[in-house]
Order: C-alpha cells, then sequence, then structure tokens
C-alpha cells in the first residue's frame, strides 16, 4: 500500500488472528506516530446547555487527513447513533468565537437538541 500522506510504500501489520483478512491502512507507521490521534472532549457552557466538541488532533498538523477516515468514520458512526439528541457539526478545522457561540446558542433554542462539532482541530 502507499501512504495517502507521504506516498511511500508500506505493509500493514499483520498478526497470526487476522492474517487472511483484509486490512486496509492509509497512513504508514511514520506518518501515525508523527501525527498522532489524541481524541478530546471540549464541553464550552452555552446559557442553558453545552456545545460538545471532540477534537481529534492537539495540534495543528499540515498532513492530509484523509489517512485517518477510517478513524473517523467509527467515531461519527458512534455519534449518529443518537443523532436524536444531537445536532452533529464536522469541520476539518474549528476555530471558536464569540459568533459562532451566540450561532449555537440561537441553534439551541429554536431546535432544542444538543450541539456537537466534531473536528481534527479546535482552535480556541
Ligand atoms: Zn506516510
Amino acid at each position: 500500500m502507499y501512504c495517502v500522506n507521504c506516498h511511500e510504500k508500506f505493509y500493514p501489520l499483520r498478526r497470526f488472528l487476522d492474517f487472511f483478512q483484509t486490512k486496509k491502512s492509509y497512513l504508514c507507521f511514520r506518518c501515525r506516530s508523527r501525527f498522532p490521534l489524541r481524541p478530546e472532549l471540549h464541553r464550552i457552557s452555552l446559557l442553558e446547555d453545552d456545545l460538545l466538541i471532540v477534537s481529534l488532533f492537539e495540534k495543528p498538523y499540515r498532513m492530509n487527513t484523509d489517512g485517518y477516515l477510517s478513524e473517523l468514520s467509527k467515531i461519527m458512526a458512534f455519534f449518529f447513533k443518537k443523532s436524536d439528541e444531537f445536532l452533529i457539526f464536522f469541520s476539518e478545522r474549528w476555530t471558536l468565537t464569540d459568533l459562532w457561540l451566540e450561532i449555537f446558542q440561537w441553534l439551541w433554542e429554536t431546535e432544542r437538541k444538543r450541539i456537537l462539532i466534531i473536528t481534527f482541530y479546535l482552535r480556541k
């Protein structure tokens, strides 16, 4: 396979139990260790409820985030099961500003659902 970030050829690690299974990996080991995922949940208080933000990186990396789409899809699938409770937004990078907080406050008052933002990097 070729890494989607650095385009180097690599072989996904196989073990005895998954030797005959199809195993897809889009990032090489070097890119995974250079750009590690560190999922973090941020709670920001609105007037009556909390705004939930899930960020996946602790720093803004300059990389092709397509390599983490399989991990992102698992996180999205987890929250889409609860989509009755949440309004879910996704952005590759999110800058939290006062204007966004006002928009989310208004959105919460009109929809009466919890607001969840999933992003690779949150800038406060
Ligand atoms: Zn790579």
